[in-house]
């Protein structure tokens, strides 16, 4: 779809336009984006003469500024539940979370002027933008993305923290994303975009786009993107001159080879809002592509999405509503995934023949590829997952209140929790973390674990009154189960957030408890039976006087039950509770 001329309108709206333009527009190359004082000073004055449109700030983020939230609302209703209420539809779209891809920034300000210049807002949708989501980066101005064909200059990629805030949303550690998920979960939209700027591959597009990958995604929503939103998309944007391909992640060093569907696991932005049952995009410009084009298809992939999300109003929010339901009663979850390398569809792909040469930089092989001559081929495309691993969701996890973190994240996303009104002893399924894997280097501030091992066991354990109880009969079952299961590949385990339990808090002095020993051994024949037994299976334990007793210390009852138990329970049956 072609970019809503602003200029036509009349005298008034052109002395408008003209105080108007972007950053971006106002430069002589359109090689600019608009830093962080201009993103902000151009919608303070924007939203003067304009009563559809509100300016919201929501937080602080990590460098001390609020996150800006752009509304626009043709009733000028700006209550995220009368909007609800109201039966009206909500578009979240981001910007700027990596602030050295910023064609979203300066698509957004044009689209948002001219949406309203032409009154041109949609009747049943309420479109949110964000409007520099990376405000700590986007001060932080050079030209650290030595491949990219500018803008001239442009932010950082870390936040004040030096997060990557792509991989931040699960375990929130900037206050960026805990803005984002207030905004989030109090707008509720039904569909999120997340623009980018991609590194990787040389091909002809200058737009590629990322979908929730269709097997990960709520069946009722994948059934409806796959087949109707994102083929709708695709045609839209190549009437309008930025024909787009799925996201290039290559299988081998090259297109030619294949390529594969990205999976967002719930660390990234799409990740995060799928558990949330919404619809998500990501777009991913040519990092190779002039700047003013990549800003062009932003802003026409915008228009687009608008668009169709316009006309599919009333479907969409019966696809959410039944996928919510869906979820509700959902009894498995899939905790993690992988191509699935047997099976492939195929697409045609308009790239650029690949060749080697020899680097003058290390006199070697090289890889480069030859824009003098473009093809069209037919490609493999890997675009199925399969789950590797898992999980049936309890009746109800308990959380003990003293893991604030998962509290205060729980509350933040709507989960629906209950507190028990006194000290209560439940039976219920723990786990034990039998083994886990950890780098040596840390990764977005976390040494974040992997192949985690568990066994389960039935406890009673003692709770306290106010401690948590987690109903698995929520529309958001998919981020409870996926953040509290241990083995969750972004689970809140995974990320650190139950490392304590990972370390012993007791010991024993040999000398002493030598003694102590034998006389558990003498008093309980079925511990000297289990050691006899061990010893037989493990010659290196028979061959140890001090596993010996480390295997006595560890079964006998001095033994901290605690030790590598994972504190959430997971409760089995509906019994009767006494919560609030
Ligand atoms: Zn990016």
């Amino acid at each position: 779809m072609k970019r809503l001329v602003p200029a036509l309108i009349c005298c008034l709206l052109c002395i408008q336009t003209k105080a108007q333009i972007t950053p971006f527009e106002a430069s002589s190359d359109k090689n600019y984006t608009a830093n962080y004082a201009e993103i902000i000073g151009y919608y303070q004055k924007l939203v003067k003469p304009h009563p559809q449109l509100r300016l919201f700030n929501y937080g602080t983020t990590d460098a001390g500024k609020p996150l800006t939230l752009i509304v626009l609302s043709r009733d000028r209703v700006f209550d995220p539940v009368l909007i609800k209420k109201q039966n009206k539809r909500v578009l979240l779209i981001n910007n700027g979370i990596h602030p050295g891809e910023p064609e979203g920034i300066d698509a957004t300000m044009m689209l948002v002027r001219d949406l309203l210049q032409k009154n041109q807002l949609p009747k049943n949708v309420v479109l949110c933008f964000i409007a520099v989501y990376n405000i700590d980066g986007c001060l932080n101005r050079g030209i650290s993305r030595i491949n990219q064909n500018g803008p001239r200059m442009y932010g950082f990629r870390g936040n004040y923290k030096n997060l990557d805030l792509n991989r931040d949303f699960i375990k929130a550690d900037s206050k960026n994303a805990l803005a984002f998920e207030k905004i989030l979960n109090t707008w509720q939209p039904e569909v999120f975009l997340d623009n980018h700027t991609s590194d990787g591959a040389d091909y002809q597009y200058v737009m590629t786009l990322i979908e929730t990958q269709k097997d990960k995604q709520n069946p009722i929503l994948a059934d409806y993107t796959s087949k109707i939103l994102s083929p709708e998309l695709y045609k839209r944007m190549a009437k309008s001159g930025y024909e787009m391909t799925p996201y290039v992640d290559e299988k081998q060093e090259t297109p030619d080879s294949g390529i594969v569907s990205f999976l967002e696991t719930p660390r990234f932005a799409t990740g995060y809002t799928a558990q949330h049952n919404i619809i998500s995009y990501i777009t991913e410009t040519h990092m190779l592509k002039a700047f003013d084009k990549r800003v062009y298809a932003t802003y026409d992939f915008m228009v687009a999405l608008i668009d169709v999300f316009e006309r599919d109003a009333k479907l969409i929010g019966e696809l959410k509503h039944k996928a919510d339901e869906q979820v509700k009663n959902q009894t498995t979850f899939a905790l993690n995934w992988q191509v699935d390398w047997q099976r492939y569809d195929t697409l045609v792909f308009k790239g650029y023949e690949a060749g080697h040469k020899t680097s003058e930089v290390s006199g070697l092989p090289r890889l480069f590829y030859d824009r003098s001559k473009p093809y069209t081929k037919t490609i493999r495309y890997y675009d199925n997952y399969i789950p590797t691993l898992e999980v049936n969701k309890p009746v109800a996890y308990v959380i003990p209140q003293a893991w604030s973190k998962v509290i205060e994240l729980f509350k933040l996303n709507n989960i629906v929790m209950h507190r028990l009104n006194h000290d209560t002893t439940l039976d219920l399924q723990v786990y034990y973390i039998d083994d886990y894997k950890t780098p040596s280097r840390p990764y977005e501030g976390h040494y974040l674990h992997s192949n985690v091992k568990l066994s389960a066991t039935n406890q009673r354990i003692h709770y306290y009154a106010g401690d948590y109880v987690v109903f698995t009969n929520q529309a958001l079952n998919r981020y409870i189960v996926e953040t509290l299961e241990p083995q969750g590949v972004d689970s809140f385990f995974a990320w650190n957030f139950f490392d304590s339990v990972l370390g012993e808090k007791e010991g024993y002095s040999d000398y002493v408890y030598e003694d102590v020993a034998a006389e558990q051994l003498k008093n309980d024949p079925d511990l000297r039976k289990k050691l006899e037994d061990e010893k037989i299976k493990n010659p290196d334990l028979a061959k140890s006087a001090r596993a010996q007793l480390n295997f006595v210390y560890r079964n006998s009852p001095n033994f901290e039950k605690t030790y590598l138990r994972y504190p959430v329970g997971r409760l089995l049956t509906d019994i009767k509770l006494d919560i609030q």
